[in-house]
């Protein structure tokens, strides 16, 4: 396989006719042979893409020929030629799903948490600034790495966004900082955070990842977690598997899912325990439904 390439963006912007943006992306996407999945609403896009590296920089060249992307941030990794089997371009209501309804939804565009880039999160960290940094990711990403420190927002999915705020009344007063994969949830969870009264609340622009290739194996314990074939993404060869086995607690990066099929939620489970993933739940209470789900004869 040759080398390819795989990009990450998204942006917040009012797209007058998201129809025939879908059209767009799916016919340019099949034109240059891109992979991955693009969603878009009309609130803007979110999309993860991979390709050949010169198909990659003509689909930058003409996403940027587009007045509502002119600037948009192409966040770049190394491909693996298989992070995705098919391209997926979708009409969504939401670019992210956030479970916020008309009542409480944020517009980032309106109310969103004050942007600091990698360096300046570096600068907090060496000056001992007085900030908490949450998580805004689900729990099995923070699971297999996160930064040191962090808060953990224990989400089982981003639509669990609205319940978070609860969890950190604590923090209403003080600095925080919210992180997410590449930065996109952040847009509407600092804001949410912001809606709900937190007084000092910034956001991580471009994500754990910007950070991690900025400054390697340093401040992040373990690896990202990405929503592709590659399942994590690593900046280093220098760095400790923090992720936890959900049955025997060896250290692993190996996801499966939780055996209960109403849940299917995803969970680390080691190459040894693989062969019993049938007996593995992510919580007692996914045991206790399958096992009143095993169907009677
Ligand atoms: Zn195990
Ligand atoms: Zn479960």
């Amino acid at each position: 396989m040759s080398s390819t390439e795989i990009i990450i963006f998204y942006t917040y912007v009012h797209i007058a006719d998201p129809a025939s943006l879908v059209a767009w992306q799916r016919k340019t996407c099949e034109e240059l042979g891109l992979f991955g999945r693009v969603l878009i609403a009309s609130e803007g896009i979110n999309g993860t893409l991979e390709g050949a590296p010169e198909a990659v920089a003509e689909y930058e060249l003409r996403m940027h020929a587009l007045p509502e992307f002119s600037d948009l941030w192409f966040k770049s990794s190394i491909g693996t030629g298989e992070a995705f089997k098919k391209l997926v371009v979708k009409l969504r209501s939401e670019i992210v799903a956030t479970g916020l309804t008309s009542d409480n939804d944020v517009d980032p565009n309106i109310i969103t948490g004050t942007h600091i880039d990698a360096a300046e999160l570096k600068q907090w960290i060496t000056n001992g600034e007085d900030f908490e940094i949450i998580d805004m990711r689900n729990e099995y990403e923070y699971a297999v790495g996160h930064f040191e420190g962090s808060r953990n927002s224990t989400m089982g999915n981003f639509r669990d966004l609205p319940k978070i705020a609860s969890k950190f009344e604590d923090l209403k007063k003080k600095k925080v900082l919210t992180v997410c994969t590449y930065g996109v949830r952040c847009e509407k969870a600092s804001g949410f955070l912001k809606q709900q009264g937190f007084e000092d609340v910034y956001q991580l622009n471009g994500g754990i990842g910007t950070y991690m290739k900025q400054f390697p194996g340093e401040d992040f314990l373990g690896s990202l977690y990405v929503f592709d074939g590659r399942m994590t993404e690593q900046f280093t060869d220098k760095y400790m598997v923090i992720g936890e086995c959900t049955a025997c607690a060896s250290k692993t990066e190996r996801f499966g899912n939780c055996a209960w099929d109403d849940c299917h939620k995803q969970l680390l489970i080691c190459l040894n325990c693989a062969p019993n993933a049938k007996g593995i739940w992510c919580s007692d209470d996914c045991m206790v439904g399958a096992a009143s789900s095993v169907p009677v004869r």
